[in-house]
């Protein structure tokens, strides 16, 4: 690592929610700047006013405080680095989109729209594709092809600036995960720098600005790699050292084929998103991980796992052991396969590694909005018989309802099997035994149950399942003796009698 500062940026534009995709990106940029104690900022890259959505800003800073990746510099921020809204920095990008031209690098280009769209029809009829390159931008209206005077004159009206591609020289940079890349810049276009509202394109932004901002290392995905040369190009015709670049593997669908999309996630039931997104023009409500219930700490984990290995067999991490791990070096080149199966396991492995305490809070809130208030204590204990058996904070209640409320209906097919016979008439029996029980603990509970057993000659199974019919309504749950523990003496012997009325 050389001795530079370390900082790094997560770029988003703000044309929609930001895709779980995205989040990956900035999570890898937060580990990486954290591990190397460096500086993680934020740049909203608002250029293309055409694609800007309302309140698309609002939600990429919530998904990413949601998900407890805090930046050091963003927008608002004071500090010597800022605008980070590329649209309040407008004024600073013509002033090298204009350097460039100077220098010979860059030109200005007047064919409209429609003329552009006329060349790509001609060219279509032949079969082939238009590119605005060195072999055609002399047969186009640019300040190259055009004589002196008539380009004074079209610069009074609309113009854009176009970046003078090489021809035929090969462009290489070492990328930090995929090691060497090269390019031919044959294969390239006159990309637009500086368009005709007087923004500049993504591309000339996103070099003025990580020069400007001090950007160590350039972490993101693999889309951008095609503008890698432009990028590197760009850097050196303006005589700027360019910062390092990491080009992070595509996300692919569950089956592994293509690019993970938002479509795959509408087919098959998981969110793409962090949070839930309203569309503002549609009104289109998409899921999100944070309403489906994950923790952030098991998406984050999961997340990270996309690309990144620790090289050991662990794969439950909290945020900090990630930082303590993460290097670029293990990050893969090839595509991750989405599992969404295997986030909801990371959800569970991560409520296992919670404090029942804190699980305890979580469920009470919900039983609190269900107009059943426990106490931390007793839930606590309930969180702790049943927490290997959910996956989420709100499968707590269809696993553990019983500690809070007496059943209103019994499985059908246990009545069937197991309150018939001599059954009744022993839990009748049974209450008032269990009226004798001094002090209500499960061992006591239980000796008292075994001795009506024993003395009846019953099957134990058999009365098992009966009593535990009464106190859950069905076949399930932990330790019968301890439900009846927890849910006190007066409330199980209700529960006996309200069976015996109603079966
Ligand atoms: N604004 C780009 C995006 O939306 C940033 C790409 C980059 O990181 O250079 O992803």
């Amino acid at each position: 690592m050389p001795d530079t500062k370390v900082r790094v940026r997560f770029a988003p534009s703000p044309t929609g929610p930001l895709h779980m995709g995205g989040v990956r990106t900035a999570l890898f940029n937060y580990l990486f700047a954290k591990k190397h104690k460096g500086s993680f900022i934020l740049r909203i890259e608002d250029t293309d006013q055409t694609r800007y959505v309302p309140g698309a800003e609002d939600y990429i800073l919530e998904a990413l405080e949601w998900c407890g990746l805090e930046f050091d510099e963003k927008p608002g921020y004071p500090c010597g680095f800022g605008p980070y809204r590329q649209s309040e920095r407008k004024d600073i990008y013509e002033t090298f989109a204009k350097k460039l031209i100077n220098s010979g690098h860059a030109y200005y280009a007047f064919d409209t729209p429609e003329e552009l769209d006329a060349k790509r029809k001609e060219y279509e009829q032949d079969k082939k594709v238009f590119t605005y390159n060195a072999q055609t931008r002399g047969s186009m209206r640019n300040s190259l092809s055009l004589p002196e005077n008539e380009v004074t004159e079209l610069l009074k009206g609309d113009y854009v600036i176009r970046f003078k591609m090489p021809d035929d020289e090969v462009v290489e940079e070492e990328d930090l995960i995929r090691g060497k890349v090269a390019f031919n810049t044959k294969e390239l276009d006159d990309k637009v720098l500086f368009k005709s509202d007087g923004m500049p394109t993504y591309h000339l932004a996103n070099v003025v600005d990580d020069h400007f901002m001090k950007i160590s290392h350039v972490i993101r995905g693999e889309e951008w790699l095609p503008s890698l040369p432009l990028h590197v190009l760009l850097y050196r015709s303006l005589g700027w050292d360019s910062p390092r670049f990491a080009h992070l593997p595509l996300i692919l669908k569950p089956t592994g084929k293509g690019k993970l999309s938002k479509r795959d996630g509408d087919k098959a039931g998981f969110p793409v998103f962090p949070l839930q997104w309203k569309d503002p023009k549609t009104g289109e409500v998409s899921s999100g991980y944070r309403e489906e219930g994950y923790f952030p700490e098991a998406f984050i984990n999961m997340l990270a796992m996309l690309g990144w290995n620790p090289g050991t067999e662990q794969e439950i991490f909290s945020l900090d052991e990630l930082i303590e791990l993460f290097s670029l070096e293990r990050v893969n080149k090839s595509g991750a396969r989405f599992d969404p199966e295997k986030t909801k396991w990371f959800n569970q492995q991560h409520l296992l590694r919670k404090p029942d305490f804190e699980l305890a809070v979580l469920f009470n809130n919900i039983l609190h909005d269900k107009n059943i208030d426990a106490s931390v204590e007793f839930t606590e204990k309930v969180v702790a018989l049943v927490k290997e058996r959910v996956t989420f904070v709100k499968d707590f209640w269809e696993q553990a309802s019983f500690f809070y409320v007496a059943p209103e209906e019994y499985d059908p097919k246990i009545v069937k099997k197991r309150w018939k016979g001599d059954v009744p008439a022993f839990m009748e029996e049974l209450t008032g035994k269990l009226q004798d029980v001094e002090e209500w603990k499960a061992d006591n509970i239980k000796a008292a149950v075994s001795a009506l057993i024993e003395e009846k000659g019953l099957g134990f199974g058999l009365v098992m399942n009966a009593l535990r019919l009464a106190l859950v309504g069905g076949g399930f749950g932990p330790d019968l003796m301890t439900i009846a523990e927890l849910i006190g003496k007066e409330e199980t012997i209700q529960r006996i009698n309200n069976a015996l009325e109603k079966l």
